[in-house]
């Protein structure tokens, strides 16, 4: 059985992109088949995984249109996991899916055709709350939102929140809302934990296990064209690799995700 999780927020810069890369790959690094999707037109997953989007001729664009077959796009990396990649076309694509009957449908349709190859598929969201985002939640059977740990983070939440809704309603009535990421963490002060424990009282929303904490290794990472997982050992690194065994488990043995205590 194939899981599918979309890591969503429509809020830039809290690390769904860092997420997606460094989940996927330490979740490849416990032998787990992967397979990263990028659905933000700036193609930063695919970059940071090591391809450059502007040397790209096929993309995930043109499987959303049905211009190109899914397994003609996929792109090995050298963290193990498979991208269907992105480029700038993304940007249009919106506008010409909207045209279309089932627009919300067509990357739940793209990718049902390599889900079997792999264990879990990772779906990473562009940063508005638009028809891709919307072909993101209507493929997954599971959404995460990442969290930066910083005042106002809780902003916007209650809007994304509100969409899941409409998509559990609409398109995708099996959708779970699986929890907060809390990225950009800083366990020597009580402010992020105070942050994180205002945004899961208010919208109801538990905080997965373990927290990210801060770390110059992410930029140094996305430069490199590997994951943070690649590099030296970390701190952002160990973090990943935690959550991933935290979600795997919860996959494996279909029990609870370990939760973080904010109180
Ligand atoms: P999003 O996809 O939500 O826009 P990104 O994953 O692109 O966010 O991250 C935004 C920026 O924050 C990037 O420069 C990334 O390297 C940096 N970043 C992400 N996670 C961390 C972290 N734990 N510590 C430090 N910097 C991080
Ligand atoms: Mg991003």
């Amino acid at each position: 059985m194939t899981r599918m999780l979309a890591i969503a927020n429509q809020k830039g810069g809290v690390a769904k992109t860092t997420t997606v890369a460094s989940l996927g790959a330490a979740l490849a690094d416990l032998d787990v088949s992967v397979l990263v999707v990028d659905l933000d037109p700036q193609g930063c997953l695919t970059f940071s995984l090591g391809h450059d989007p502007d040397q790209l001729e096929s993309s995930v664009h043109d499987v959303l249109l049905g211009e190109e077959e899914i397994a003609n796009v996929l792109l090995d990396t050298d963290d193990n996991v498979t991208l269907l990649p992105a480029t700038i076309d993304l940007a249009g694509a919106e506008a010409l899916l909207l045209m279309r009957p089932g627009r919300e449908y067509a990357l739940k349709r793209a990718l049902a055709e390599v889900a079997q190859d792999y264990d879990v598929i990772l779906i990473d969201c562009p940063p508005s709350l638009g028809v891709l985002t919307l072909n993101g939640l209507t493929a997954a059977d599971e959404v995460v939102v990442p969290l930066q740990c910083e005042t106002l983070a809780h902003r916007g939440v209650g809007q994304l929140l509100r969409t899941v809704n409409e998509v559990q309603q609409i398109t995708n009535p099996g959708l779970t809302t699986l929890g907060a990421v809390a990225t950009l963490y800083d366990a020597r002060t009580t402010h992020s934990r105070d942050v994180l424990g205002d945004v899961s009282d208010r919208y109801d929303l538990p905080v997965l296990d373990p927290p990210i904490p801060r770390t110059v290794r992410f930029a140094e990472a996305s430069a490199s064209g590997t994951s943070v997982m690649r590099g030296r050992k970390n701190k952002g690194a160990n973090a990943y690799r935690g959550l991933a065994e935290n979600l795997w488990k919860h996959w494996e043995a279909g029990t609870p995700v370990q939760t973080f205590d904010t109180a």
